[in-house]
């Protein structure tokens, strides 16, 4: 966060990857190669999961372990509420304090698999908020923390294909100040493909007293089918000159990737103009079309990436 501060003091835009523990020895083995070429572009951290109810509680502290002590990057592990009464948060907590680890990403999680309305487990906490709060009461100002924020509101708020009532909406809101004033300092946002829509998160966040950084969470679409269920799941409004895009390149995967540069580049490009300066890249492990979209925005070296991957990102094929 401080890191983020001084370069917007310097007028600097800054970046950051976000990965997920894979399944498999030979997934987690491409994952660090992955990340080393990554952090190469000098992201200003990146972050790793925690796996949905918990289930990868072990590999995430592992993973978080050996990004911040061996990729040597500023690193920010997930933490959520789901199946953790409040020692197995400590015991999360004190172990990454233990291995240098100063940022956390403090979140309520889904119902694990097969449930569908998150349930408190005996002796954790009912939401974020609970979350945020505990870090700060029990470890001060060691942590920096961030919290989720969601520009279409939560999908639990969102009743209909129209999206979040207005009040359902400014409620979201008034729930995020309130984890901010317990303590967060930094917000990313869930993704989107509407970029007015992000804007106007912002905007109203502003109104409502809302200081602290809110950086976009930009997912570049890599997959057709995968793009549908994401966005299927949190609710996502998708423009309709998108779909109008993807709906005849569905089937073509290079094509869908690269039109997933192309868009991810102009909403980028969108949001800087406003003077934002930070973007969070969801990057589902891959590097293509996050280090695609950095290239095309000039934030990262074209030599370096061709110097590390065997392959060009695509040049600008589509137009808006
Ligand atoms: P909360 O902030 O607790 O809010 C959830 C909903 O409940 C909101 O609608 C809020 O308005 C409402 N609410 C809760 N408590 C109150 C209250 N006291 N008063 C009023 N309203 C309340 N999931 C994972 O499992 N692992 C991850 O690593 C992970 N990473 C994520 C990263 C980002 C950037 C984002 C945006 C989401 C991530 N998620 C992850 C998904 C997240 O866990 C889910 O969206 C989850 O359903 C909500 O988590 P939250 O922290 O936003 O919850």
């Amino acid at each position: 966060i401080e890191k983020i501060q001084e370069a917007a003091a310097d007028g600097r835009t800054v970046f950051s990857f976000e990965y997920f523990p894979p399944k498999t020895e030979e997934g987690l083995d491409n994952l660090f190669e992955r990340m080393d070429r990554m952090v190469a572009h000098g992201p200003n951290f990146c972050d790793i999961t925690w796996g949905a109810g918990g289930s990868t509680a072990d590999l995430t502290l592992e993973i978080a372990n050996r990004m911040q002590n061996m990729v040597c990057v500023e690193t920010m592990m997930h933490l959520t509420c789901t199946n953790m009464p409040v020692e197995k948060i400590d015991d999360a907590l004190t172990t990454i304090k233990s291995n240098g680890i100063q940022n956390v990403l403090a979140l309520r999680g889904d119902p694990p698999h097969g449930q569908d309305k998150f349930v408190q487990v005996a002796g954790g906490f009912a939401c974020a908020l609970d979350l945020v709060q505990h870090i700060r009461a029990k470890y001060g100002d060691y942590f920096g923390i961030t919290v989720a924020g969601y520009p279409e509101a939560h999908p639990d708020a969102i009743q209909s294909t129209e999206g979040a009532t207005p009040e359902a909406y400014s409620n979201d809101l008034a729930y995020l100040k309130q984890k901010v004033d317990a303590g967060a300092d930094l917000i990313i946002t869930q993704l989107f493909y509407d970029t007015d829509i992000f804007l106007k998160f912002v905007n109203d966040c502003r109104q409502i007293g809302i200081t602290c950084p809110i950086v976009p969470g930009i997912m570049p679409i890599n997959n057709y089918k995968g793009f549908l269920r994401m966005t299927g799941f949190c609710k996502t409004k998708i423009p309709a000159e998108i779909t109008a895009a993807l709906e005849p390149i569905k089937d073509n995967e290079d094509a869908v990737k690269a039109y997933g540069i192309h868009l991810g580049t102009e909403m980028c490009k969108k949001i800087l103009a406003t003077g934002i300066k930070t973007l969070h890249l969801y990057t589902l492990n891959m590097e293509k079309s996050a280090l695609g979209i950095l290239m095309n925005l000039g934030l990262i070296e074209e030599s370096k990436i061709s110097r590390s991957l065997p392959w060009r990102p695509p040049t600008n094929v589509f137009r808006v």
